[in-house]
């Protein structure tokens, strides 16, 4: 239904190129053409406001970045073995927003690589193989993260060195008092790092995003974070930040949500914004583990790095500084949380408001208060046909998931609000 002769046709190509499985967003999968700012146009002509996509960070076809990847593309792009300033360039103006010790960089091409190559540093400094991860979790598709993914269906056997464990939260755990949701915590994470010892795997890293994204964004108790940090450093361990969703200021408050939560980091992985769709990611460590892992391994990566990614990568963090955007999601990020805690509490079947910066979750339930992924499902195609465009997660999937690009002005989240309560209205009568 609605969908074109050249939609249909298209639809069909794919599936008989790139497969049935290839996963594509809504019940009828949205045909784009281009794209501005924080909008969307379709193949059809049909505008549509961008509140999920958190690639396109600095705007969808930013015209800083589309120079800079055309210019230096014009001039030179060679792999990563050859001495150019560019990567020099991008390594100091990114570290520059670590807290000093962590003043080393490795370049990767995506999120899942650099999680790869952080597993890999942990193993071979701590000499051990266990890793603790947390319930309904996802950090990449290589295999040896396939084999610690709790979060998404996957082939592989979770791995018998790997432990997850479940993240409390004092949103929903309302009149549970915050002291006994730490204790209880504490235990299990001693029994998981305990289990991991006794099976003789010792522990090698902690790998956890610090805003628990695909986790449904769970809020847990204060000095939890440390808790568990220092936990994991007490067995051995090493801490791996996932900053795949929660870096580059998202989260308003500090460039990098394990600033912003507390947590600390041996290694920070990252990918999706970083060069604004150009595939970038990478690991930031400090330089005693990048030089023992450099002493060790002859590791390279042939296009990490090279001109043109690190122009495109410097031209967000230029965008970013410019137009202030990590201070615009803790100024944009705090007036839309408070609508959205308005438009909760116009209803019983939004039971939390999740998030923040310009990272936003809504949970939905039924009227007996079970998650209800169901009519979350339903928003989210709502707020589609009103064109807005959001997303869904969480364990029980009835998260909604909003994360527009940060450059999305004040009148652009008017009319994302505007649509939120009026599908809200619609759908959870
Ligand atoms: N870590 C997290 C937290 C992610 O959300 C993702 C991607 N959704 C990844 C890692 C993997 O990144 P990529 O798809 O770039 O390999």
């Amino acid at each position: 239904p609605g969908q074109t002769p050249a939609t249909a046709a298209l639809l069909r190509r794919r599936r008989d190129t790139l497969g049935p499985h290839s996963p594509l967003f809504y019940e009828e999968p949205l045909h784009l053409a281009s794209g501005a700012g924080v909008w969307l146009t379709a193949a059809d002509g049909t505008e549509y406001l961008d509140g999920y996509n958190n690639v396109p960070h600095v705007g969808h076809a930013n015209p800083r970045v589309q120079q800079a990847i055309c210019d230096q593309a014009g001039r030179l792009n060679v792999h990563t073995r050859y001495l150019q300033d560019r990567v020099v360039e991008y390594a100091e103006r990114l570290l520059a927003t670590f807290d000093t010790d962590l003043d080393r960089l490795f370049l990767t091409n995506s999120g899942s690589e650099a999680n790869e190559l952080a597993l890999r540093l942990a193993t071979q400094h701590t000499g051990a193989r266990g890793v603790l991860v947390t319930d309904f979790s996802y950090h990449g598709n290589t295999r040896s993260l396939a084999e610690l993914t709790t979060g998404l269906a996957v082939g592989e056997e979770f791995g018998d060195h790997v432990r997850a464990f479940h993240v409390p939260d004092t949103v929903t755990a309302t009149g549970v008092d915050p002291r006994s949701l730490l204790e209880s915590s504490a235990a299990q994470l001693d029994a998981a790092l305990g289990s991991l010892q006794e099976a003789g795997h010792g522990v090698a890293a902690l790998l956890v995003d610090p805003l628990f994204s695909t986790e449904g964004m769970p809020e847990p108790p204060d000095g939890w974070t440390q808790m568990l940090g220092e936990k994991v450093r007490a067995a051995g361990g090493l801490v791996i930040a996932d900053e795949v969703q929660s870096g580059f200021g998202r989260l308003g408050g500090a460039m990098w949500g394990h600033q912003a939560v507390g947590l600390d980091p041996d290694l920070v992985t990252m990918g999706k914004p970083m060069g604004n769709g150009h595939p970038m990611g990478g690991v930031v460590t400090t330089a005693e583990l990048l030089d023992e892992f450099g002493r060790r391994n002859m590791y390279f990566n042939t296009f990490a790095g090279n001109p043109v990614s690190s122009a495109a990568g410097l031209a967000v963090l230029e965008e970013m500084e410019d137009r202030r955007l990590m201070a615009h999601a803790a100024e944009l990020g705090a007036r839309v949380h408070r609508q959205l805690e308005e438009i909760a509490s116009g209803t019983a079947r939004i039971s939390a408001r999740r998030g923040s910066g310009l990272f936003f979750g809504l949970e939905i339930i039924d009227d007996d208060g079970s998650p209800d992924a169901r009519a979350t499902k339903r928003l989210v195609e709502e707020m589609k046909r009103r064109r807005l465009l959001i997303s869904r997660i969480g364990p029980q999937d009835n998260v909604l998931k909003i994360r527009p690009p940060m450059v999305i002005e004040d009148h652009e989240a008017q009319l994302l609000l505007e649509g939120l309560a009026e599908s809200v209205a619609t759908v959870l009568r």
